[in-house]
């Protein structure tokens, strides 16, 4: 999970704050000289570190903190205050053309995830009812092509190309295509390489200078840090950027250039990827990062994925499930799957307050495990024994456990769990009919 490192240490140093009362200079400085060392093993670029703390201290030290009645809590709002900033401020949205369509271009080093997050953007456009266009622009390798070609398919949008040709002509092409069939969005995914070199700047500079995109979005990969950075300011100085899509977040343990690629370049992150399947993006709050960081969860991220993924429809026939008591293992198993629909266990639980530094690594797999053990015990089941659990004897036990690969003692333990759920249901089904008995009563 990115910046796990980070978040440990900052809380550590925290800590020894709030620990003290009342906090001199030095406290201060000793702590943020904590905080500086521990945004440097995070890989955040070294200038970008020193004016962070002197930022903070002096703030911290020259106000009235030191005497208000919980400084500690006040030097933790500021260092809050201060990663926001640095990470931008605001969220930077997409710029969208008056004239239609709107042309994003997608530059990058090969393999930074570049064409993954053509057909990603494509998706998130979708989903908000836009019409997007992906386009073939990198003609070198046909492998590239092949590639959009079956991503764009996952994502449900259409791929424009016209193989090998020239790029330049085949973005113009795309462009009067989307205006003809009534795309809003054009995507172009243009040629990458291992290194930044200057063929390859001269034709991204030729297919903006012919084409002029509204958006120019680099890609690059987090987990290569401060590289990373790098190749972002040499491509701003080279062809001039609007924004930034870091991807690969979710392995990223680090996130240096998360934090110093604003600071560094001066363009905002946009987007951040956090895994290899198409929703597994997220438009980049600075505000909610700083609070992840800090581990104070990132609530609003959470409700965003809850209302992108979750199927309400759904929910509400589960509802009235629920309060009749008719609630079974098919309902059960649906509802995990939404619940997965979200993402890893232990990337959701990362985002409620306070559960960051909790819940290891370790104890989240655990939980991801039970809960596709749990799947597998309950697929391993006929339709009749899910809907009525109570026929299941030991020798269909002993079956579905061998179905599902586990043993008779975990199918009894779900058994069981799913006993006892349903009878809490049972009493607040019965709270909500028999109130005014049951007040009496008491
Ligand atoms: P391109 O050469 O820049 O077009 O890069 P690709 O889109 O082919 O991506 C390179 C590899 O990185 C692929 O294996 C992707 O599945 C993977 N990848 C891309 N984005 C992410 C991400 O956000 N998280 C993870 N874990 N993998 C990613």
């Amino acid at each position: 999970m990115a910046f796990e490192g980070l978040s440990d240490k900052l809380s550590a140093a925290f800590k020894r704050l709030r620990s003290k009362g009342r906090l001199t200079e030095s406290d201060v400085k000793d702590a943020m000289r904590e905080v500086r060392l521990a945004l440097l093993e995070a890989d955040v670029n070294y200038k970008v570190a020193k004016d962070f703390v002197a930022a903070v201290t002096a703030r911290a030290v020259g106000s009235d903190v030191l005497t208000s009645l919980t400084p500690a809590q006040q030097v933790i709002k500021i260092v809050d205050e201060e990663l926001t900033s640095l990470m931008g401020a605001e969220n930077s949205r997409i710029q969208f053309s008056s004239k239609i369509p709107t042309i994003i271009m997608m530059c990058g080093l090969q393999g930074s995830g570049k064409t993954t997050h053509s057909a990603k953007l494509a998706r998130y456009f979708k989903k908000q009812g836009k019409r997007p266009l992906l386009v073939a622009c990198d003609v070198y390798r046909p492998a590239a092509i092949e590639q959009l070609k079956v991503v764009g398919e996952k994502a449900g949008a259409p791929v424009f190309d016209m193989g090998q040709g020239d790029p330049v002509k085949i973005a113009k092409k795309a462009i009067s295509h989307a205006k003809d069939y009534g795309h809003d969005i054009v995507i172009l995914d243009t040629a990458g390489r291992l290194h930044i070199d200057e063929q390859l700047m001269g034709e991204l500079k030729n297919i903006k200078a012919e084409v002029g995109p509204h958006e120019i979005l680099l890609v690059i990969d987090s987990m290569t840090g401060q590289d990373a950075v790098n190749v972002a300011k040499s491509f701003d100085e080279a062809l001039g950027i609007d924004g930034v899509i870091l991807t690969k977040l979710d392995g990223d343990t680090r996130g240096g250039a998360a934090l110093s690629v604003r600071a560094v370049t001066g363009k905002p992150i946009k987007f951040v990827g956090m895994g290899e399947k198409l929703d597994d993006l997220e438009p980049f709050y600075p505000d909610r990062m700083a609070s992840r960081i800090l581990g104070m969860g990132d609530v609003l991220t959470l409700i965003d994925k809850a209302q992108e993924q979750l199927d309400f429809k759904s929910s509400e026939k589960m509802a009235k499930k629920l309060k009749e008591n008719s609630f079974d293992l098919d309902d059960l198993l649906e509802q995990m799957k939404q619940i997965r629909k979200m993402g890893p266990l232990g990337q959701i639980l990362s985002m409620l307050p306070g559960v960051k530094g909790q819940i290891g690594d370790e104890e989240a797999q655990q939980g991801e495990a039970q809960l596709r053990q749990v799947e597998s015990i309950i697929n391993s089941m006929t339709r009749a024994e899910r809907a009525k659990p109570a026929i299941i004897n030991p020798s269909r036990k002993r079956r579905i456990a061998a179905g599902s690969g586990t043993k008779v003692e975990d199918v009894n333990r779900l058994l069981r769990q799913f006993d006892q759920m349903q009878k809490m249901m049972k009493q607040f089904g019965s709270m909500g009919g028999k109130k005014g008995k049951r007040l009496r009563a008491m």
